[in-house]
């Protein structure tokens, strides 16, 4: 992509310093000014933590984006907004950058190919947070496919109540931990959260392992799996597995790949059937995409 098929996007840049330059001070704040953060303060930081990492790969990434399993409405609020907290984007945007990332995984066109410049370590920092402060061109041609017809509802309300998630995941800490909680749950885990799944498009796209199963190595272009980070990304680091089965729920495939967000749906599915409450259902795994099995290079 050449530099002039970009605009600067200042009011992003300045958010993503705001925040590190929070995140930076807080923990000046804990362990300069302070003798560490307050209990509470931790816990309501790993809660948001969680939360807002499950709402990223649950929600915006397996659900809204690749339709990997069907949600009740109440489930889609609650992952919208918890993906929201974020403070990723609204999931429609999300949602359609990631969609050319796959259509154009690694090439020109992807938004965040991790060989936009011949220095790898400038490449690094593009995909990692440098793409998200410009406006790139869509590619002639392009159109990234609509929003699935069942979750416009809940894509729109979210779009219009944005920021005042955004901002509540700096309000709550606040209210539950005064100024600890507004840095160690609010800047501190946000920094976290963000780098973490920032990991995804840069560490994920450079190095790591590839993608293995049946005996077979699969052809994924430049994704790797790095398990070291799954755990922290919720599974998301299993991410030469994610682009074999895009849209497969299931992204860890292996008992050392770590994937919490589909324990949590398998955990969803065992409370449907035992209170036969319609939360998940259609849960898609990689095995009802095995005719992917073409692309095999076999080892
Ligand atoms: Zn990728
Ligand atoms: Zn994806």
């Amino acid at each position: 992509m050449s530099t002039q098929d970009r605009v600067f996007r200042p009011y992003i840049f300045i958010g993503i310093i705001f925040i590190h330059l929070g995140a930076l001070f807080g923990f000046y704040y804990g362990y300069g000014i302070q003798n560490g953060f307050s209990t509470s303060a931790w816990v309501v930081a790993i809660f948001l933590y969680v939360v807002r990492l499950l709402g990223v790969s649950l929600g915006y990434h397996r659900f809204f984006t690749h339709q990997s399993f069907e949600a009740s409405k109440p489930v889609q609020y609650v992952l919208a907004t918890s993906g929201g907290l974020s403070a990723q984007g609204k999931v429609k945007n999300w949602r359609n950058d990631h969609k050319r990332h796959h259509a154009f995984a690694d090439r020109e066109g992807d938004p965040h190919r991790p060989s936009e410049y011949l220095n790898r370590w400038k490449s690094f920092w593009w995909s990692h947070v440098g793409w998200l402060c410009y406006e790139t061109k869509i590619p002639i041609g392009y159109k990234p496919p609509p929003v699935a017809l069942e979750h416009k509802i809940v894509v729109e309300w979210q779009a219009k109540w944005y920021w005042v998630i955004v901002v509540s995941g700096f309000l709550i800490p606040y209210f539950i931990s005064g100024m600890d909680g507004l840095f160690l749950g609010g800047f501190m885990c946000l920094a976290f959260c963000l780098n973490f799944t920032w990991l995804v498009n840069s560490f994920c796209h450079m190095i790591g392992f590839h993608a293995k199963a049946r005996g077979y190595v699969f052809d994924t272009r430049d994704a790797r799996n790095l398990p070291i980070f799954d755990l922290f990304g919720m599974g998301e680091h299993n991410h030469a597995n994610h682009h074999v089965y895009q849209n497969s729920a299931h992204i860890g495939w292996h008992w050392y790949q770590s994937d919490p967000a589909k324990w949590v749906l398998i955990l969803l599915q065992h409370i449907s059937r035992k209170f036969s409450r319609k939360l998940v259902w259609n849960v898609k795994k990689p095995e009802d995409f095995l005719d992917y099995d073409k692309r095999l290079i076999i080892q």
